[in-house]
């Protein structure tokens, strides 16, 4: 997600002294006003999830965040927003306290780089797309960018596909064009048969795509073919935000996004204003699905986006 939308699990500034630690804690804001800066057993919505055996899912620090421990050490794929470091530190150190060797960026936006300096201090090799060196491994608009951003830097990246062959299991790093934004990540475990398809898929929800930074529904829905094309019923898939999912579901959101898609690119061909297809609710068979309150992307945000996607490709163009 964008750094504006991240923006919503950010605390306020009257506890900016827990700045450091509020962001993935939706209790610490709802503290008493005379809280202190060490409250004694801090409770968060920090949330984790084994999916395999050495595989846990780390949810409430910004995107998700996957674990991967095993006898050859850590690698981390995401790290969530910079403010949720030192709880994300502690929580992969609970899990394993091995070194962490990689970390993996699936795009290049604050909630899921926001980790990479601390990890990166600590001798971890992080691993992203070209376009994130050229961000300084961070989204630019990201509030608050005070880091050491060569620290925070892909030291190995890739705009094709690259393999690591770690704690006995093979972890594909594939680069994918156009889809949440010009250029994401997915990352596959052979063996382990688990998929992470950063923000392409956000579970339960409607997707956030990033038309102005080169994202597209089709591309959405190409990166989501390939990755169903790959999978089982055993297979587990992780999203960017929401909770870990399988492939049923995720051809269900493909469904939904072709539907959905098909409508607008109808309107648009008819010439219809964007207001105007807002007005025909094209998502209304899928609201109660993914448009539920509270979540990121309202169902006009993702009708907007769309409809941006689409529009310049009207015919005549
Ligand atoms: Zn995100």
């Amino acid at each position: 997600m964008t750094a504006n939308r991240s923006g919503r699990t950010t605390c306020g500034r009257a506890l900016a002294v827990l700045a450091a630690l509020c962001a993935p804690v939706v209790a610490y804001a709802q503290a008493p006003a005379s809280s202190t800066v060490n409250p004694p057993e801090p409770v968060t919505d920090l949330r984790v999830q084994v999916v395999r055996p050495g595989l846990n899912v780390i949810a409430g620090v910004g995107g998700n965040v996957v674990v991967w421990s095993g006898a050859d050490g850590i690698v981390l794929v995401d790290t969530g927003l910079a403010t949720s470091s030192a709880a994300l530190v502690d929580a992969v150190t609970r899990i394993s306290e091995a070194p962490v060797r990689f970390v993996v960026n699936t795009n290049s936006h604050a909630d899921h780089t926001g980790g990479n300096e601390v990890f990166a201090r600590k001798g971890a090799v992080v691993i992203g797309r070209e376009a994130l060196v050229e961000q300084g491994g961070r989204d630019p608009a990201a509030p608050g960018d005070n880091g050491d951003a060569l620290l925070a830097r892909p030291m190995i990246t890739t705009n094709d596909t690259l393999a690591l062959h770690l704690n006995g299991d093979r972890l594909d790093i594939v680069h994918v064009a156009d889809a949440h934004t010009s250029a994401d990540i997915v990352v596959r475990w052979n063996d382990a048969d688990v998929v992470d398809l950063g923000d392409i898929y956000w579970s339960g929800q409607y997707p956030d795509i990033n038309v102005e930074s080169g994202g597209s529904l089709a591309g959405t829905v190409a990166a989501i073919e390939a990755v169903l094309a790959r999978s089982n019923a055993r297979t587990v898939v992780i999203p960017g935000h929401g909770p870990v999912s399988n492939r049923a579901e995720l051809a269900a959101y493909r469904d939904m996004l072709v539907a959905v898609g098909r409508k607008v690119r109808e309107a648009v061909e008819q010439g219809v204003a964007v207001e105007d297809v807002l007005d025909a609710k094209p998502t209304a068979d899928f609201d109660a699905r993914f448009g539920h309150p509270g979540a990121l992307v309202t169902p006009e945000e993702f009708v907007r986006s769309v409809y941006r996607d689409l529009a310049p490709k009207r015919p005549g163009r």
